[in-house]
């Protein structure tokens, strides 16, 4: 106990925060006041892929209300295990685009690295969920990435994503922005992130020195799935990160129970762009195995996407989009 508290002293904010987690639908549950109508079925899920739940996220969630949308994207449920035609391990043929190990080059001028397997939160939706990470990007690994990038001038934005790249100290970014910064063909650099939605303070200064840099130009994509998850602390350091020069975009999930519904989708275009961020991509989900319950069919997200054009200026309604294999981009839905 004394030992991880002083070592706790020595760590940003961001990591103990990170480090404060609920791992047991049980403890979940109970902290919200709620009785658990299949605890084994949620136990039964959760071993297959673990609940990991920043305290921080949780005090976002509406206590007494089973089902509320936040908890309904990290708590473990019995409809995980249901097998569903059309479902499965990798769906979207990531082993097919990966270049060396680590690094997916599937679009044009992009490439994507794949820093590393950890996540910050762990989304029942995800469908990284079954991913074989071992085999991406660790380490010594890094060199054959850029040694790769370094032979592929026509490649201007460097993609850092996983898992999730900001669970990694600013000490390691620092040194794979170091590394990249030397390949002078990479212009843009952009990050993918769902940290900041369930950690804020992991928009700390020293990321910001360092993302803000002029040797870059920086993106941060923030996953924020519903107005919730724009907490004051989040917008806060959002309206700080775009006064020094980072675009701020989000991209969202279309999950049956969190934000299938005009109003919700409506209300977390108007919290980002409060907070300086613009709506971006809006996906449909990927099929992937144990997420089934969360679809949401074409025709019924063509309808929410036109709503919003009916409710919202045409730069807060996200592209509605498809990720497909053997696309040479997304694919667009609606734009
Ligand atoms: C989504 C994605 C990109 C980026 O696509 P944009 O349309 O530029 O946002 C790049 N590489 C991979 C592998 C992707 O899945
Ligand atoms: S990759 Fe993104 S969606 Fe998947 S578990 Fe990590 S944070 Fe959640």
């Amino acid at each position: 106990m004394i030992t991880q508290e002083a070592a706790g002293w020595q760590q940003p904010d961001w990591q103990r925060q990170q480090a404060d987690l609920i791992t047991e639908p049980g403890a979940l549950l109970e902290l919200l006041g709620l009785e658990p109508a299949d605890l084994p079925g949620h136990l039964a899920a959760a071993a297959d892929f673990p609940l990991r739940v920043p305290r921080r996220y949780a005090a976002l969630m509406e206590p007494g209300n089973p089902d509320d949308p936040l908890l309904r994207q990290v708590l473990s449920a019995p409809e995980e295990l249901h097998d569903s035609p059309g479902f499965g391990q990798d769906p979207l043929d990531e082993a097919e685009h990966t270049a060396v190990p680590g690094l997916l080059h599937k679009y044009h001028g992009r490439a994507l690295l794949v820093v590393t397997g950890a996540c910050a939160v762990h989304c029942r939706y995800c469908f990284r969920r079954h991913f074989p990470y071992q085999t991406h990007l660790s380490g010594q690994r890094w060199q054959q990435a850029l040694d790769w990038l370094a032979g592929r001038p026509d490649i201007s934005e460097i993609i850092l994503s996983g898992g999730d790249p900001l669970t990694l100290t600013n000490r390691r970014l620092a040194q794979l922005l170091e590394a990249l910064a030397a390949l002078p063909h990479l212009k843009r650099l952009r990050i993918h992130s769902r940290t900041p939605v369930v950690i804020p303070e992991r928009l700390d200064d020293e990321l910001l020195a360092l993302l803000a840099a002029p040797r870059w130009q920086t993106t941060l994509v923030l996953h924020a799935n519903h107005p919730r998850e724009v907490s004051e602390a989040l917008a806060a350091r959002c309206r700080l990160w775009r006064n020094q020069g980072i675009t701020l975009l989000n991209q969202s999930v279309l999950l049956a129970g969190v934000n299938d519904c005009t109003k919700t989708l409506c209300d977390l275009s108007e919290t980002l762009f409060a907070a300086g961020v613009l709506p971006y991509y809006l996906h449909l989900l990927d099929r992937v195995k144990g997420a089934a319950h969360f679809i949401v069919t074409d025709d019924r997200a063509r309808i929410l996407h036109w709503q919003l054009r009916g409710r919202l200026p045409g730069y807060l309604v996200p592209r509605l989009t498809r990720e497909e294999p053997g696309e040479d981009a997304k694919t667009v839905i609606a734009g």
